[in-house]
């Protein structure tokens, strides 16, 4: 294996919100563990062989997606009418091309889908069947419904409904755990050619209207890469996400302000929280800097460099 002297990174996130240490037995905090250690290890075997940070992202993500127990791909979470709608985006920071689906149905890895919007179609944003039938002619993998089910997220729609019923909070907070009711997943890299690449999927918000379009395939809000400055990964609630254009926002002042990546990403979760939404995000510059900031108790997430060690962490 050849010796690398450049710098390169990766940082992943599997979601934000109330991760409550209680409710976590050992043997499932273990799990969401592993799942992150090998989402890494996707992506760090792609940078370090001197591979793109686009595809360290996509590899990273495909994993996430593929496992059930996060809120993307397999383990998506329920729209009000019991189905899963998935959203994904992905962009390369030095040419600035983007693509990203919506509310698709059948895509077993959104990501990759995103990715082909971007490189086999004029387009960034293709969404509902649309998206699917693009998918269908490139070959990408289709499957049912039923493959994204998991009775955990079946749960958490049921208990949310019936709060709901009995004219409770429904949706909103307090009757599930914000970890339970939503959730994405992400991942930014640097590569050894200095580029940057970011990539998000999700299934959404629980109990969700049909239809609903989250910030993570809204290039800008959820999803930014741009080789000027950073690649912006985020997750929390997608329509606080898309009023603040937070990942661009975090692009702009260290473009036209000057900001180190740590105090554009503070300064907007800060405005964020001003306006009442919860989030985390996870961030890296062209230096190699990086950021995993949020403000709720709890993100999956984790990272790694060029010496191979990995970071995994959930709780605050
Ligand atoms: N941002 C996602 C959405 O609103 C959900 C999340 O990250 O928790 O669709």
């Amino acid at each position: 294996m050849p010796k690398s002297s450049k710098p390169f990174r990766l940082v992943l996130h599997g979601g934000a919100g109330t991760i409550d240490r209680g409710a976590m037995t050992p043997e499932r905090e273990k799990q969401y563990r592993a799942a992150l250690e090998q989402a890494l290890r996707a992506g760090y075997d792609v940078l370090k062989k001197g591979g793109a940070g686009l595809d360290a992202v996509e590899a990273a993500v495909r994993v996430l997606e593929d496992d059930p127990h996060f809120n993307a791909g397999r383990g998506a979470v329920f729209t009000a009418a019991g189905t899963h709608e998935l959203d994904a985006a992905i962009m390369e920071g030095r040419t600035r091309k983007a693509g990203a689906i919506a509310a698709v149905k059948h895509i077993r890895n959104p990501i990759t889908v995103a990715r082909m919007v971007m490189e086999k179609s004029p387009h960034v944003l293709l969404t509902g069947d649309g998206a699917e039938d693009f998918a269908k002619q490139l070959g990408a993998e289709i499957v049912d419904q039923k493959y994204f089910d998991t009775p955990e997220r079946w749960d958490v729609l049921q208990r949310i409904k019936k709060a709901e019923k009995a004219g409770g909070v429904g949706g909103k907070k307090f009757i599930v755990s914000e970890a339970d009711r939503h959730g994405t997943v992400g991942a930014v890299a640097l590569d050894q050619n200095g580029d940057l690449a970011a990539a998000t999927s999700t299934g959404g918000m629980t109990n969700k209207r049909v239809g609903r379009i989250g910030d993570s395939p809204v290039i800008g809000a959820g999803t930014y890469a741009n080789n000027v400055t950073c690649a912006i990964s985020g997750t929390g609630d997608g329509e606080f996400f898309i009023r603040s254009v937070v990942a661009h926002d975090i692009s702009a002042l260290m473009e036209y302000r000057g900001l180190s990546l740590a105090d554009a990403s503070n300064a907007v979760l800060e405005k964020v929280a001003k306006l009442g939404g919860t989030e985390g995000l996870v961030a890296v510059d062209r230096a190699g800097n990086f950021a995993l900031p949020f403000n709720t108790n709890g993100m999956y997430r984790g990272t790694v460099g060029v010496d191979g060690k990995t970071t995994v962490e959930i709780y605050k």
